[in-house]
């Protein structure tokens, strides 16, 4: 299979080319100008964020596009809503280093860089102050010292932002870093990129991921089936071929894929392109986010008809992430 039309010749032609624009959003999905207030307003706190490959994908005039509502800044952000904070998690409280969470025993994650190419309306980490967290060359020394002196930890995981929206070199280095350490027994990446920006796994990134000697899970994030392109698809296929594990998490969303029709289409359309299933998260309490949330028997319904309608090994673990627990605390079970 070959690559489709993509709008930039390369991945960092893409990413400093985002749509960033109010008024261009509106404008290249012929939608109401009336939201611009509100969209403008919302983007203030967390500007808008939607790599252009992405926003194609997007119906257009389609205001209810399940694609538009994850990336889409919408007033309802703006409503203080009781029970919804900046940092439900605590994280800030797990936080030993600069730019390393150790929350559970046997993993740690590393926040690589604050940097994403996607602004997801109900990010759980956007309000982490990512200012003091980005490690950095000298913080990264600090983060393999900490782990070779925490040999409890075999797990390393990539997160952000979006790890992949650093370039090779730092990835690299990272890489290196993490393997010469000999209680490290896999490497993990946590990323949106090959979903909303396929174009990032390039032969040259595929190349340093088949050099890695440690096994490598990368773990998408893919909220509807109408995400999986061709493109993406293609991703996949590379990045199996670097006999990289490939997950999926995504988190249940209002106006999303608040449907068990959807989410096991979603689940097919993974399997089919070597993707499994891993976790289905209930929404952070995080502030800016309770319009995408769903009370818990409503999750709890999508959930078993879910059951209903895949094999066991095709239904993610739905999960809710509780602060101060050694897990991800298993719902519907
Ligand atoms: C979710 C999470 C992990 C990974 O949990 P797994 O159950 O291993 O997928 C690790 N560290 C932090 C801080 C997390 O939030």
């Amino acid at each position: 299979m070959s690559v489709a039309y993509l709008p930039h010749p390369t991945w960092q032609d893409a990413l400093s080319d985002l749509v960033t624009d109010p008024e261009e959003v509106l404008s290249l999905l012929q939608l109401d100008r009336a939201l611009l207030p509100d969209l403008k307003k919302a983007a203030e706190y967390f500007p808008l964020r939607i790599p252009r490959y992405f926003l194609e994908r997007i119906e257009k005039g389609n205001f209810h596009d399940p694609l538009l509502q994850q990336v889409l800044p919408s007033g309802l952000e703006l409503n203080e809503v009781t029970g919804y904070s900046a940092d439900p998690l605590e994280e800030s409280s797990k936080n030993p280093i600069p730019g390393l969470l150790h929350k559970y025993p046997s993993r740690v994650l590393i926040t690589l860089t604050n940097a994403c190419a996607v602004h997801c309306r109900y990010c759980f980490r956007k309000n982490f102050p990512y200012a003091d967290n980005n490690p950095g060359k000298v913080g990264l020394e600090k983060i393999f010292t900490y782990l070779a002196a925490h040999p409890d930890v075999n797990e390393v995981i990539l997160s952000g932002g979006d790890p992949l929206a650093t370039n090779d070199k730092m990835l690299q280095h990272v890489f290196e870093g993490i393997s010469a350490i000999s209680t490290i027994k896999r490497l993990r990446i946590h990323t949106r990129l090959p979903i909303v920006l396929p174009q990032r796994i390039t032969p040259a990134f595929i190349t340093i991921l088949s050099s890695i000697k440690l096994p490598v899970i990368m773990v998408v994030h893919c909220n509807h089936p109408r995400e999986i392109s061709h493109e993406v698809v293609f991703a996949f296929q590379q990045l199996r071929e670097a006999k990289v594990i490939l997950l999926n998490q995504n988190v249940l969303l209002k106006g999303v894929n608040d449907n068990a029709v959807i989410l096991a289409e979603l689940s097919e359309a993974l399997f089919a392109a070597g993707v499994m299933p891993y976790y289905l998260h209930v929404l952070d309490k995080v502030a800016g986010t309770a319009h995408f949330d769903l009370p818990e028997d409503a999750a709890l319904q999508i959930y078993q008809e879910l059951n209903t309608l895949l094999p066991g090994y095709l239904v993610p673990k739905l999960v809710r992430e509780e602060p101060g627990m050694l897990s991800k605390t298993l719902i519907g079970v």
